[in-house]
């Protein structure tokens, strides 16, 4: 089935770190995006079945909770969404018990909040406009209206965080109802204010990276949260169903700027223009890809995932014997080092394989 991803660019304020595409919220912005952005859902060709909807952003909930429940209401109407995940990214200060509420009476019946951290020093960092306390308060409030399918990120790689500050977090997450965490090590955007010499200087080496990474897997680990991807840990069963799509190759519909797309075989994007969104008819869509190659974006994206990738499926997508024979010389090598496990034409990283994802890919598909 397909997955259906709003994208809302809307925040109260730019974070330094950021590279998504977002702007400072007006009611006359939320408005205009508004019209613009139920014209597409409306228009759009096809009965879709879909099983997921994803408000990501930006910051979604700037949109204000009957504005929210009017999208699930039209998505719903537009396409089948039975027994769908919903859910919707939201910011710790841009929480309050009325409005999660409101969420779930809509139909969000999961939350991705942006915690980040549950260090005041590192928020203030971060640039955040919350502290630990209102961190911890949305996470409780969230449990309070009925949420039972509630993530938190986390970012890594703050000069300061321990293998013991990270564990202590995992716990407090945990204690607070979170049965879903994304950590995301810390980089430097090109181009965003934290592009800069002094703010390097405060962020951790790769070494040391290294290290607390592989702790925050045992960490999460010893508090049941399963790593499922290289970012991402969930208790059994709530995996995000959403995010899934994007790593198993299904899929999914992107409306608003900068939202990609990838539908009928083809990849595509709305470019990252407000103003050219609310004044088309329909959303400007660019092709990245038109004929994306299937075989080569499964051990891509696969590879990703603790499953793994099988090599039966990834023959059975058109991976030539030849080129199989050399994954299969690549893997076996990776796997005396430790960096993948490879039993019955199963390949999966180890922690420290996905430390190294990215070379490990790159040279599985040289
Ligand atoms: S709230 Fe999220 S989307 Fe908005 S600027 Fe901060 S990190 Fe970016």
């Amino acid at each position: 089935m397909t997955g259906i991803y709003i994208h809302v660019p809307f925040c109260e304020r730019k974070c330094p770190y950021c590279a998504f595409y977002s702007g400072k919220v007006s009611a006359a912005g939320v408005c205009a995006y508004m019209e613009a952005l139920k014209r597409n859902i409306i228009s759009f060709p096809d009965a879709v079945k879909a099983d997921t909807l994803y408000f990501g952003g930006g910051t979604p909930a700037l949109l204000g909770t009957d504005n929210i429940a009017e999208i699930i209401a039209l998505c719903r109407e537009r396409f089948t969404l039975d027994d769908a995940e919903i859910t919707l990214e939201t910011n710790p200060n841009s929480t309050d018990r009325e409005m999660l509420e409101r969420l779930r009476t809509a139909g969000v019946n999961r939350l991705s909040i942006g915690v980040q951290s549950l260090n005041d020093t590192e928020l203030s960092f971060l640039g955040r406009l919350h502290n630990a306390r209102q961190a911890e308060d949305a996470l409780r409030l969230a449990s309070e209206a009925d949420f039972e399918n509630i993530s938190a990120d986390l970012m890594i790689g703050i000069k300061g965080q321990t293998p013991d500050s990270l564990r202590d977090s995992v716990a407090r997450l945990s204690s607070l109802g979170a049965v879903h965490i994304s950590a995301y090590m810390i980089s430097v955007e090109p181009g965003t204010p934290f592009d800069r010499d002094e703010v390097r200087d405060k962020l951790m080496d790769e070494n040391d990276i290294a290290e607390l990474y592989i702790s925050l897997m045992e960490s999460c680990k010893d508090f049941g949260l399963e790593q499922y991807e290289i970012s991402n840990f969930a208790s059994a069963d709530l995996v995000s169903r959403h995010n899934m799509k994007y790593w198993q190759g299904d899929d999914y519909l992107g409306f608003g700027p900068s939202a990609h797309s990838f539908y009928k075989g083809v990849r595509y994007y709305v470019p990252k223009d407000l103003t050219l969104f609310i004044s088309s008819d329909r959303q400007p869509e660019i092709v990245s890809d038109p004929e994306p190659d299937r075989a080569e974006e499964y051990i891509m994206l696969g590879l990703r995932l603790s499953k793994g990738i099988s090599l039966e499926k990834a023959a059975s997508l058109g991976v030539p014997a030849e080129k199989l024979r050399y994954i299969e010389t690549r893997a076996e090598l990776c796997k005396k080092n430790g960096l993948c496990t490879f039993d019955n034409g199963i390949i999966a990283l180890t922690p420290r394989g996905m430390l190294v994802s990215n070379s490990i890919i790159t040279s599985f598909l040289a």
